[in-house]
């Protein structure tokens, strides 16, 4: 649609200059870090003084440098293909669950799953690690007084296609009709200090360079369902 390849211009575009930028924000980024280690040093007894300061100084550089690390793998993301191998679906869940164990505990949130799928998936497991640990993120971030994570997966065929879904579902806020559609967007978000916007439009990038899909369901209120197809692996 026309829709489709204006975004996709647009992308384009936008990756060009984002991986220049991105680039030479790295060196600064990394410049600052090590100065801040230098005073901290120099300071001895002295930093604790400004402890608060030298932590919220951390948290900010680190910040940056997430946000210049999403910008580069979504500017470039071929320069970040890996190895593709076979994977049982359910065992990257298994592996993205601990690295959100800190965030699922501080929001009370129990965790459901089901691990129906038999067929395997092709794809490099970092990348499938990072769209789950992505939707999940979110997820959470859509139960702030807690809840429950369901974690499926599945066997299924899409348009006569052998291959499976690993969904991501929430009991969370749930989104309107309007905000669906905006969700793929890149640089969309509605965590005005929090969020880049760029989680699920680099998940779908990913996702569609294996030849699957990604797609959302919700209802405000009530949670959401995060549905991610691939095709079975030949
Ligand atoms: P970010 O999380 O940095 O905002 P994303 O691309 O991952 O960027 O998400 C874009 C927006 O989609 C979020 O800001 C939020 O409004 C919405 N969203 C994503 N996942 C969920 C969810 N599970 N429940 C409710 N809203 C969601």
């Amino acid at each position: 649609t026309t829709k489709q390849l204006i975004m996709s211009e647009k992308l384009a575009a936008i990756g060009e200059i984002t991986a220049g930028v991105a680039h030479e924000i790295n060196n600064p980024i990394a410049v600052m870090q090590g100065n801040l280690e230098v005073v901290r040093q120099v300071m001895g007894e002295r930093a604790d003084e400004a402890r608060t300061e030298f932590r919220l100084l951390d948290e900010q550089i680190h910040r940056i440098s997430q946000i210049v690390t999403k910008l580069l793998q979504f500017a470039k993301p071929e320069e970040y293909a890996g190895f593709v191998e076979r994977h049982a679906p359910a065992s990257v869940v298994s592996d993205s669950l601990p690295l959100v164990q800190h965030l699922l505990n501080k929001a009370e949130i129990r965790v459901e799953r089901d691990d129906a799928a038999t067929r395997l998936v092709l794809m490099n497991r970092t990348e499938l690690q990072q769209v789950l640990v992505n939707l999940i993120v979110n997820a959470i971030h859509a139960m702030p007084d807690g809840g429950v994570l369901r974690l499926a997966t599945a066997d299924r065929d899409l348009d006569g296609r052998p291959g499976l879904v690993v969904e991501v579902a929430d009991t969370g806020v749930g989104m309107s009709a309007e905000l669906l559609r905006k969700v793929f967007d890149p640089f969309f978000t509605t965590k005005r200090k929090d969020g880049t916007g760029l989680g699920l439009s680099i998940s779908q990038t990913l996702i569609s360079r294996q030849g699957g899909k990604i797609s959302a369901a919700s209802t405000p209120g009530e949670g959401t369902t995060f549905t991610v197809w691939l095709p079975e692996a030949a």
